[in-house]
């Protein structure tokens, strides 16, 4: 799973064939209203030069052979479900490591694994360290590892998870002593849902949740739901995009927060949508995951539970149109125009704050900018609900099907002079224009 973000960055002296950072996208509900505070977060770059150890005691070449084949090793041992085979690749004086990797290995056991593999990148690596030196003796190495591994039947590209390994060298070969000795100084291995204990999984043809088990009734019922979401996002947005959704069920704040490292504040939140992003043209978002926030969740009532998850699907569905460009609003809007779609939920509800603001003569004099969404803000759910009716309007004004081609006219926008000319070009209005229209039907309808 996905959800921490790879935290691939940029070496100061390599240029990297691909740099990933995370998208979150998170649904807050409170009290009946839907909001949501998404965040595009740009992991911290933990690059420092590479240094070769002073005292290697194996030379590179021959290191990073052995290295491989450690790692190729416990790929096949995963893939092969072969317990023995993959522990044997684990330092056995490192006893707690030992163990969790043991509690890892049979968490594994259900879920439906179609590839699991570790690539090295040799030329990204943690610098030296005496202290660890101390630790794990003199000549261990921690190049970049990345975990590729695609969910059968759910995940066309492999979903790519850094880690942070500490290999040392012991007896003639590599073996792995740690997974979090760098995980205090900005690298830490991403966790998985199966790092926390045994993993179960429901799956309908549209959807495969996974959790832990003891939580099956509200995996099934986050299943069927999803299910039912699936098809109504398709209505609006097409159906061109994979329709088929993981959704992942942490059992505790701590393990959510795990999952999503870059998502800042969650307790307000009951469901978010995040994918790692190729950064290098052309790239494309792999591991598209909703994950759901079960302490929020529950507390929603059948209408706000599928409210969240059709909003959490719309942006799995709208992922790969949604360019840097697009603003904020256009994104949240949709996801909650989709999201209430149907839903029968009265204005006075779903636009409550806003409500009271424009009554207050709070009027918004724009359309909500991107930090505007922040998960700190006081009047996040204004904006969201700003947000929500902006793209209520658009598609009232000129019906779903156009809403939506200016999304993906937006999408393709690089800028924001692109973003103003795909409104000019799908739409025969200005942004200034339709600013000034939204605020004159927030004016009608909230009065
Ligand atoms: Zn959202």
């Amino acid at each position: 799973m996905l959800r921490s973000a790879v935290r691939r960055v940029p070496h100061p002296h390599l240029v990297l064939p691909l740099v990933l950072a995370q998208i979150v996208l998170g649904a807050v509900v409170l009290e009946q209203a839907t909001v949501d505070t998404p965040a595009v977060r740009e992991v911290p770059a933990f690059g420092r030069a590479r240094v070769a150890p002073d005292l290697a005691p194996v030379a590179g070449a021959e290191r990073e052979a052995g290295v491989r084949a450690l790692l190729a090793a416990r790929g096949a041992a995963v893939r092969d479900r072969d317990r023995a085979a993959f522990l044997a690749t684990v330092d056995p004086s490192s006893t707690a490591f030992l163990a969790r990797q043991a509690a890892l290995f049979d968490a594994l056991a259900d879920v439906p694994l179609d590839g699991w593999e570790y690539v090295l990148d040799p030329d990204r690596e943690q610098p030296p360290d005496p202290a660890l030196d101390a630790v794990r003796g003199e000549g261990w190495w921690a190049p970049a590892v990345s975990l590729r591994y695609r969910l059968a039947g759910f995940d066309d590209q492999p979903a790519v998870e850094e880690q942070w390994l500490t290999l040392v060298p012991r007896g003639g070969r590599w073996l792995v002593a740690a997974d979090d000795d760098f995980a205090a100084t900005g690298a830490p291995t991403t966790r998985g849902l199966w790092d926390s204990g045994p993993v179960v999984g429901v799956s309908r043809s549209r959807v495969l949740v996974l959790g832990h088990p003891g939580d099956d009734a509200l995996l099934r019922q986050v299943a069927s739901s999803v299910q039912a979401a699936v098809p109504r996002v398709s209505a609006v947005w097409g159906e061109d995009w994979a329709q088929r959704v993981v959704v992942l069920v942490p059992r505790t704040p701590q393990e959510l927060a795990a999952l999503v490292p870059h998502g800042g504040d969650l307790s307000q939140i009951a469901a978010l949508a995040t994918a790692d992003v190729a950064a290098a043209p052309g790239g494309l978002p792999v591991g598209d995951r909703v994950v759901v926030n079960p302490s929020t969740f529950l507390r929603l009532g059948p209408t706000g539970r599928r409210v969240v998850l059709t909003h959490e699907v719309t942006h799995v569905a709208s992922r790969s149109a949604t360019g840097a460009a697009v603003p904020t609003w256009l994104v949240e809007g949709l996801a909650d125009v989709v999201g209430y779609r149907g839903a029968d939920v009265p204005l006075s509800v779903a636009a409550r704050d806003l409500q009271a603001d424009v009554r207050a003569g709070r009027l918004p004099q724009q359309l909500p900018d991107d930090d505007a969404f922040d998960g700190g803000s006081p009047s996040l759910t204004s904006v969201y609900e700003q947000a929500w009716l902006a793209v209520s309007l658009l598609v009232d004004r000129y019906g779903e099907a156009r809403a939506v081609e200016l999304y993906r006219a937006v999408g393709r926008a690089e800028d924001a002079a692109g973003v103003e000319r795909a409104f000019e070009e799908q739409l025969g209005t200005t942004l200034p224009a339709f600013t000034r229209a939204w605020r004159a039907s927030l004016r009608a309808r909230l009065r």
